[in-house]
């Protein structure tokens, strides 16, 4: 039973330094990406719900490993969070970003607003606003062009430094998204507190809303909140027409999702824009 005993530790044993080392060699291969410029840019159009016509649109990042293909920032976000390393690869977005939007102001195409995905990490960094308005300033575009999105359930935690942190954003002109909203439990007087531009309803609520009469007054009422709010609105994983047209007589005005536009590379991106003209 002993010896049983001392397998079955080892074995476990074992099976946790897997993992530790997966998780190491992952955020090696991030950091060599990371700093190597081996990471690329999505951008998903955000579009008007009743003349599908594209508004706005938002850069999600891409990491191609040279052995394990495309892996989803949902998994590797986390881990450059926990390594420190999202400082680095929000830098990489943000100047991307702007590298991008100068080519195409200087290649006559169309400049749409952006917004960029941000962690609660990189808002925690000192001088973080200066590191967001630099390449700004250096490319010469304009702070109201870009919208930074940040997650409900992240800005929970340390409510003072937070809001502290986008007021500086406002401040410096950049505008400001709570995502994923209604995921969370922020309370109405949080919300109030926040210097928000928009609330994006999380694509759980749109999914449901058809078949669920709770998640459809969920949304009825974050549309109502953004409006009494002052606050522009959007719905996210708009997949369906039916989700289109009840977003629709809901009062919604803008989306995003597959049924619109999946995440394009930059060639289709440019090529969409220079169709649209
Ligand atoms: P998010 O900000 O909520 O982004 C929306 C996610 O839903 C994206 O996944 C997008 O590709 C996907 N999506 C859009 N429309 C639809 C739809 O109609 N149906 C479905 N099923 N999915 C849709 P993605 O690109 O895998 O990104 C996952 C998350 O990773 C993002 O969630 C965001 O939190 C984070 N992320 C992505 N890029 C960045 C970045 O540059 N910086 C930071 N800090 N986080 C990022
Ligand atoms: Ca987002
Ligand atoms: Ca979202
Ligand atoms: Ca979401």
């Amino acid at each position: 039973a002993k010896a049983a005993g001392r397998n079955t530790f080892c074995f476990y044993n074992q099976d946790m330094s897997h993992q530790a080392r997966d998780r190491l060699v992952l955020e090696q291969a991030l950091r060599e990406a990371v700093l190597g410029n081996a990471l690329s840019l999505n951008f998903q159009p955000k579009v008007l719900l009743e003349t599908g016509e594209v508004f706005a649109v938002e850069v999600l990042v891409r990491w191609r490993h040279p052995v394990l293909g495309f892996i989803s920032p949902a998994v590797f976000i986390p881990i450059a969070e926990r390594s420190g390393l999202i400082a680095e690869l929000g830098n990489w977005v943000m100047q991307e970003t702007c590298r991008q939007l100068e080519m195409m102001k200087c290649s006559g195409l169309k400049v749409l607003p952006v917004a960029i995905n941000l962690s609660v990490y990189e808002l925690e960094r000192p001088g973080f606003a200066k590191h967001l308005m630099d390449p700004v300033k250096k490319f010469g575009l304009d702070p109201g062009l870009f919208e930074f999105e940040v997650t409900e359930t992240g800005l929970m935690s340390r409510e003072e430094a937070v809001i502290d942190a986008l007021k500086q954003l406002r401040e410096a002109g950049f505008n400001v998204a709570l995502d994923d909203f209604g995921t969370g439990y922020s309370s109405l007087s949080y919300l109030r507190k926040l210097p928000l531009s928009t609330l994006k309803i999380d694509r759980a609520f749109v999914i449901d809303m058809t078949n669920d009469k709770v998640a459809a007054s969920i949304v009825r009422t974050v549309i109502a909140l953004a409006e009494s709010l002052e606050l522009e609105v959007i719905a996210e994983g708009v997949e369906t027409l039916e989700q289109q047209t009840m977003l629709l007589n809901l009062g919604c005005k803008k989306a995003q999702g597959y049924l619109f536009y999946k995440p394009l590379s930059l060639e289709d991106f440019y090529q969409l824009l220079a169709e649209s003209g």
